[in-house]
């Protein structure tokens, strides 16, 4: 039998990114990617506190924590640093590779990790998200972006499934 996993997004998700894509929007609304992945200005992003409550409950579980994100693999370390520093529990951290489309990563990851794992859901804050869960075949649990209550109801339906 293969142990139990679930996959996290991470922008939006359990990392509060609002301050720092207010920073990177310009004046027509287009999005600067490369201000918004800028190591320093990552490394500030407050956490979603309720999240990672919720996260280190998963993995009391008995369910491993694959963190997963369209961030750029450059980002790796600093991300890593992040969790750390913002108390959240340690898992594998899957991060793009610059040529990869973001949707399609995730599917391919998550039907990579399939081998090894059994990913039962998957949590994140956006369509991309949840179109990549739906067709790797995994649960797809939605929040609302850079938002602490939804997770309580998130909890709740996680019982329901492990
Ligand atoms: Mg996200």
């Amino acid at each position: 039998m293969k142990p139990h996993a679930c996959v996290i997004d991470i922008d939006g998700t359990i990392a509060d990114e609002s301050l720092r894509r207010r920073r990177a929007t310009d004046r027509d609304g287009d999005i600067n990617w490369r201000k918004y992945f800028r190591e320093d200005i990552v490394l500030e992003d407050p956490p979603i506190e309720k999240a990672r409550d919720v996260l280190r409950w998963i993995k009391e579980q008995g369910c491993r924590i694959i963190y997963l994100s369209s961030r750029d693999d450059k980002l790796t370390k600093t991300t890593k640093d992040w969790l750390i520093k913002h108390g959240f529990p340690g898992g594998d951290l899957k991060h793009r590779k610059k040529y990869q489309k973001t949707t399609e990563f995730k599917i391919c990851t998550i039907k990579s990790l399939q081998k090894r794992y059994d990913i039962i859901f998957g949590i994140g804050d956006r369509d991309g998200d949840i179109e990549a869960y739906r067709a790797a075949g995994i649960i797809p649990l939605r929040v609302v972006t850079n938002q602490e209550e939804d997770w309580d109801r998130i909890q709740h339906e996680i019982q329901k499934i492990i």
